[in-house]
């Protein structure tokens, strides 16, 4: 018994003093691989590999579904733990420090034409100069290293004072959370081209800035994706730092919502999904966190790449959401209408623990939970960093399906008012659906300053249980049939 015992937590102590990733800062002090884990080409399979390699603390890039492919991030030893467990690999490139001698290099070289965090600036600022009746540019936060993190409203009511903001439902759109994957700020900086400079000649793109506020945060980890730039093409983490030595946290597992819940996350500070030293710990995260409780966001779709995927909450193993059947529904109509990079299929739709791992403290999950938003992640493309000319088709395809996104909302919104029958005065009230069901550690749903709430829902009857702080309630019954309905409820 005592043996048995001691020798599980030998086992244990191997496993968790193991990481495949001894190399901390951005700058490489020993070599980088990037590599190729090749798995049989099914799902199971996959998934195996993918378990083991999480397990053990490897920096899994993305997947190539068709290819039965693993790209992973590694240096030497995590080489030698691949090779003493003979999982089948091969070296695509090998990053090593400064001067290591010919044909090493210590970055690849990206192409200049994708946006780095001075451009994303410098485009903000023109775009907000250019359209100033239909925008609005806020600075949300400022990094570790004091580079200035912004978010871009377009609305027909951008004005701070304008009325009308808190009387339509709001989308977020956010891009790289992860500094490598620099297409993701292109996709969302694509929003804001596209919508403005074709509002004149196109109706739809007017009715979107008509009807919704947009709000775009094309680049969150504007510290990592300098280090992109100078260091190290590979890095994935903000820039936080122990004295002058960067480690890194990884932004998508620093949310307040389940933090460090169910191992989805690292708290090692070398580990590629460290997850920080508190919920929420980091300015880049909370920045975004700001924006929410600004915005009080009906939907938020973040991009990510790479392994083409729709991903919906929840992150943690087996958990999904009170309105999964909706989510399931949507992700599965969002990733039909993707089309693979390869033409070979389309995109997956998926929770991340059923298609990829358990992720904790992650943003669907915060914008989920805290403000009952329809919440989507994208991982797109086949790589990180992809030769320019996928830009174009990657922005065509997903505009595609934004743009599919929220003409299926709209058709489908339930926009509520709470007033008071006396001087209609808006009211504050926290709104129960039927169908729709928090059991997780949600915040209920509640109506903005302006007394609405928006509210996605397909055709159904619904009951709705409208309180007040006062305790007063009411009880109505919508029928949604798949057009959008207005209700009015006065105390
Ligand atoms: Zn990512």
């Amino acid at each position: 018994m005592f043996q048995k015992s001691f020798l599980f937590s030998f086992i244990f102590f191997i496993a968790a003093s193991f990481s495949a990733q001894a190399q901390t800062g951005p700058r490489l002090t020993q070599n980088q691989f990037q590599v190729f884990v090749q798995s049989p080409q099914n799902f199971q399979a996959i998934q195996n590999y993918m378990v083991w390699l999480k397990k053990n603390d490897y920096d899994i890039a993305g997947v190539r579904w068709q290819e039965g492919k693993i790209e992973v991030i590694t240096n030497q030893s995590g080489l030698d733990r691949l090779n003493q467990y003979r999982v089948p690999y091969v070296v695509v490139r090998t990053h090593g420090p400064r001067n290591s001698g010919p044909g090493i290099e210590s970055t690849d070289k990206i192409d200049p034409r994708y946006l780095n965090p001075q451009k994303v600036e410098e485009k903000l600022r023109k775009i907000a100069a250019q359209y100033p009746n239909d925008t609005r540019l806020e600075q949300i936060g400022k990094s570790h290293q004091g580079r200035p993190i912004f978010a871009l409203l377009l609305s027909k009511n951008a004005k701070r004072n304008d009325m009308n903001y808190l009387n339509k439902p709001t989308l977020v759109f956010d891009g790289m959370h992860h500094a490598r994957e620099i297409m993701t700020s292109e996709i969302v900086m694509d929003v804001a081209d596209v919508v403005l400079s074709m509002k004149r000649t196109n109706s739809q793109w007017n009715q979107l800035i008509e009807s919704w506020n947009i709000w775009i945060v094309p680049m969150l980890n504007v510290d990592g994706n300098n280090i992109v730039w100078t260091e190290n093409n590979w890095w994935r983490k903000n820039a936080r730092a122990n004295g002058a030595n960067i480690h890194g946290v990884d932004l998508n597992r620093n949310y307040s919502y389940a933090w460090n819940a169910c191992s989805g996350s690292s708290g090692s500070m070398s580990s590629d999904t460290y997850r920080g030293p508190s919920a929420a710990s980091e300015p880049e995260t909370q920045a975004l966190m700001k924006l929410g409780y600004m915005a009080y966001p009906t939907a938020s779709l973040s991009y990510h790449s790479y392994s083409e995927l729709v991903l919906y909450p929840y992150g943690c193993q087996g958990a999904l959401t009170g309105e999964n059947n909706l989510h399931q529904k949507i992700a599965t109509e969002l990733a039909k209408m993707l089309p693979s990079d390869s033409n070979r299929g389309t995109y997956t739709a998926g929770t991340p623990w059923k298609l990829l791992y358990s992720v904790d403290g992650d943003s669907m999950g915060f914008m989920h939970s805290e403000f009952g938003a329809l919440a989507f992640t994208f991982e797109v493309n086949q790589s990180f960093q992809p030769a320019y000319e996928v830009r174009e088709p990657t922005l065509l395809k997903h505009r595609k399906a934004w743009a599919y996104f929220v003409q299926r909302m709209s058709q489908n919104m339930l926009s509520l008012k709470v007033v008071s029958a006396a001087r209609m005065q808006p009211l504050e009230a926290t709104v129960a659906i039927s169908g729709v069901i928090k059991n997780k550690g949600e915040k209920p749903l509640r109506t903005n300053a302006a007394g609405n709430l928006f509210k996605v829902l397909d055709p159904g009857v619904y009951t709705l249980d409208v309180r007040l702080a006062d305790g007063r309630a009411k009880q109505i019954q919508v029928q949604m049939t798949g057009a959008p309905q207005a209700q009015i409820v006065s105390f």
